[in-house]
């Protein structure tokens, strides 16, 4: 049975209607301009992804959720959501704010303004990183923003879709909800990916569905660093894995869009709350999972479960596959005594050197359809 939504409800935020009346008192709001990732926040808070949150943060759960990764009424939530505006923004109770949209000046949602406070952005780093080094991503970027954020719950959004591209991969958890439902499926995993698979991928998926009903694939989409595998590369890479590899009705593959923070430990469990939202009752969790660099233990990501016995979701731990010339097929340190000397390991930097060499890599390494599909395409790469 799916999992009730975190915090017990799976919110759903109403969109605005578009009429004249309604442009005019949009447009007389206070605003603030967003930019894409915070519209994409808008868009997964207004589906129940990121439920039970409904809006910014209070100063409350913002602290609570740095010093005990949990909202202030003890729901576990490890990353902060917070709404930045420019240091000399000015709002009183019962003020609406209309929040627009940086790339068209659009309007995206609007918020019923709590309260404004001041973060201190080292500490922010220190605790949500772990570092205050400014050659993390997660780390850069919160150094960018504004110190000054305003906290309220989001009253109504526009219409999305988010990318027309993509609309017809991005379910909701609503949606995904009735459609394991009507699967008839009772144990769902769910796998969180950034890449286009390799064999060692497929493994983890394969080992954890042997015991499931079915499994979750859910890409995240969104702003990607140089080197990346493009979105369009990821899902067509995806669409011919399954077809080809996987018995009919054992896969959902749906997207996420989301921007990755690179907050190793904490956003593995906000990986799993979010799955959790979409009726999922496990999530896979690899080998430095939401990583960046050497941030992180490869394994920290696993050790965090344990302080979130109350998580609604079970993680599946798994250590890195690899071929193994002696056990004659994928194993990996759990169940291969073999050394290295023997294995072949999935490197993405290899894949990734290979491809744009225009080789073809080994089939040990990758399926020849998944190949095919990122050797057709001219820039499978973020440049
Ligand atoms: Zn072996």
């Amino acid at each position: 049975m799916a999992p009730a939504p975190h915090g017990g409800r799976l919110v759903q935020i109403a969109q605005i209607e578009a009429s004249p009346e309604k442009t005019k008192e949009l447009s007389e709001n206070l605003k603030v301009v967003i930019s894409n990732e915070t519209r994409v926040a808008i868009f997964n808070i207004s589906n129940g992804i990121l439920s039970p949150l409904s809006g910014f943060m209070s100063f409350n759960d913002y602290e609570n959720v740095l010093d005990s990764m949990r909202l202030s009424d003890d729901t576990p939530w490890t990353i902060p959501l917070l709404l930045h505006v420019p240091e000399d923004f000015k709002a009183g109770t019962g003020d609406e704010i209309t929040l627009v949209n940086q790339a068209d000046g659009s309007p995206t949602a609007v918020v019923s303004f709590e309260e404004s406070f001041s973060i201190s952005k080292r500490e922010y780093a220190k605790k949500v990183f772990g570092t205050e080094d400014e050659a993390h991503p997660g780390v850069a970027k919160i150094y960018s923003m504004s110190s000054k954020v305003v906290s309220g719950s989001i009253r109504a959004v526009s219409k999305f879709p988010l990318n027309a591209t993509f609309e017809r991969f991005t379910l909701t958890p609503k949606e995904t909800r009735i459609l394991f439902q009507e699967k008839g499926w009772k144990d769902i995993i769910a796998f969180q990916t950034r890449n286009a698979p390799h064999i060692g991928h497929e493994y983890v998926q394969k080992t954890a569905l042997a015991f499931a009903d079915g499994i979750f694939i859910n890409p995240v989409l969104g702003k990607k660093k140089q080197g990346d595998f493009k979105d369009e590369a990821i899902l067509s890479a995806y669409q011919a894995l399954v077809s080809n590899y996987y018995p009919k009705n054992s896969v959902v593959l749906s997207v996420l869009h989301y921007e990755m923070q690179y907050a190793g430990p904490r956003e593995a469990i906000m990986h799993a709350i979010m799955r959790k939202n979409f009726g999922c009752t496990h999530i896979a969790i690899g080998r430095d999972h939401a990583g960046v660099g050497n941030y992180y233990g490869p394994y920290a990501a696993h050790e965090i479960f344990k302080e979130f016995p109350d998580l609604g979701i079970t993680a599946l731990f798994f250590r890195e596959f690899f071929y193994c010339n002696k056990c004659m097929g994928i194993a990996n340190e759990k169940i291969c005594p073999h050394p290295e000397s023997e294995r072949l390991t999935f490197s993405g930097t290899k894949l990734r050197k290979m491809f744009l060499s225009g080789e073809r890599p080994p089939k040990e390494f990758m399926r020849p359809e998944v190949s095919e599909v990122i050797l057709k395409m001219k820039d499978a790469f973020v440049e």
